[in-house]
């Protein structure tokens, strides 16, 4: 693996800014790699914990060939420590590799290829921590003219960083959290580097774009919170970035917290669209208000949607509007 450094007797991990330092046989936090006679594995590398079709509209990408169909996948282990995860069951188990089906990037790019699937996305976990899985994906899916997308929490370092981007179409970053504080106590990691990967995505490469905030009350939902999030977002990359902000169920280590109510949602919504966000949607609600598209021009409703469900899409081909003929931004 070549994002590593040998320290005297151990080897450092550095795929993320954890930078676990490991001895021979020692896994990281994420549980998927391991020191095996000085070089850090990806011990879980094709090893699938599930493979389905999913509404694009699910990951969610709002902007991104709405309506189309992608191939998902992911494997186990992460390396956020977030304790209100909703995947819990994926992120912190100890399966090991024997027990899960092997999939190689070639079955996975054939399968979308004779199944007609526009894109791939990696997610479930993060891909972050199956790294050299998901990219040896991307390069095949490249080449056959297949999307992927990565589902990402941003917690990765800058050269590896670089080097995934390049082959990634599309890509929802968790922002889990607008303080260090949050990251901290919440997620055991920190907010710096997430910062850092999204304006990375969003200003130094072609890859598309969109931002989801699950909303934890009490947590991470305060009127000061938000607008630091907005503000920053409005003068990091823009106002066009599609913002999601979702719901949390009570799972894992905060499964005594209140599940999000629908009115939070809703008035974060207001607040983003208050401070001029284009493109701003409530997520894990069913809305059909807050989940449509509406043109920046004429402000006409032109993918009306209900939750993940297309019902209505008056773009043209190339996402021109059909009443005023404005573009809308995304790709088509
Ligand atoms: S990818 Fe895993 S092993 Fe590597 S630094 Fe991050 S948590 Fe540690």
């Amino acid at each position: 693996m070549k994002y590593q450094k040998k320290i005297n007797n151990k080897t450092k991990c550095l795929i993320c800014p954890r930078e676990c330092t490991l001895s021979e046989g020692q896994e990281g936090f994420c549980h998927i790699r391991k020191n095996v006679g000085g070089d850090i594995i990806l011990t879980a590398y094709g090893k699938n914990t599930g493979l389905s079709v999913d509404p694009i509209e699910k990951k969610p990408l709002y902007h991104f060939y709405p309506n189309s169909k992608i191939l998902s996948f992911g494997t186990y282990g992460c390396n956020m420590g977030c304790l209100f995860c909703q995947n819990f069951h994926i992120t912190k188990t100890k399966q090991t590799p024997d027990s899960l089906p092997f999939i190689s990037p070639q079955t996975i790019v054939d399968l979308s290829i004779k199944n007609n699937i526009k894109s791939i996305a990696f997610t479930y976990n993060d891909p972050v921590v199956f790294f050299e899985y998901a990219l040896d994906t991307a390069k095949i899916a490249k080449e056959e003219g297949i999307k992927t997308v990565a589902v990402s929490a941003g917690y990765m370092q800058q050269t590896p960083r670089k080097e995934f981007y390049k082959y990634i179409d599309g890509a929802n970053i968790d922002l889990k959290g607008f303080s260090d504080e949050f990251y901290k106590k919440n997620c055991l990691s920190r907010l710096t580097p997430v910062l850092d990967t999204i304006k990375y995505i969003k200003n130094e490469t072609d890859t598309h774009l969109e931002i989801t905030t699950m909303l934890i009350e009490g947590e991470n939902d305060s009127d000061d919170i938000l607008k630091a999030e907005l503000d920053w977002i409005l003068d990091n990359i823009g106002d066009l970035v599609p913002l999601h902000f979702s719901a949390f169920t009570p799972r894992y280590k905060f499964i005594k917290k209140s599940a999000t109510k629908p009115e939070t949602l809703y008035m974060a919504r207001e607040l983003a669209l208050s401070f001029g966000l284009k493109y701003v949607y409530t997520g894990n609600i069913i809305n059909k208000e807050t989940s449509t598209t509406y043109c920046k021009h004429c402000k006409k409703p032109v993918i009306v949607r209900d939750g993940y469900r297309v019902l209505e899409c008056n773009l043209d081909k190339n996402g021109a509007c059909i009443y005023c003929n404005g573009m809308c931004d995304g790709r088509y």
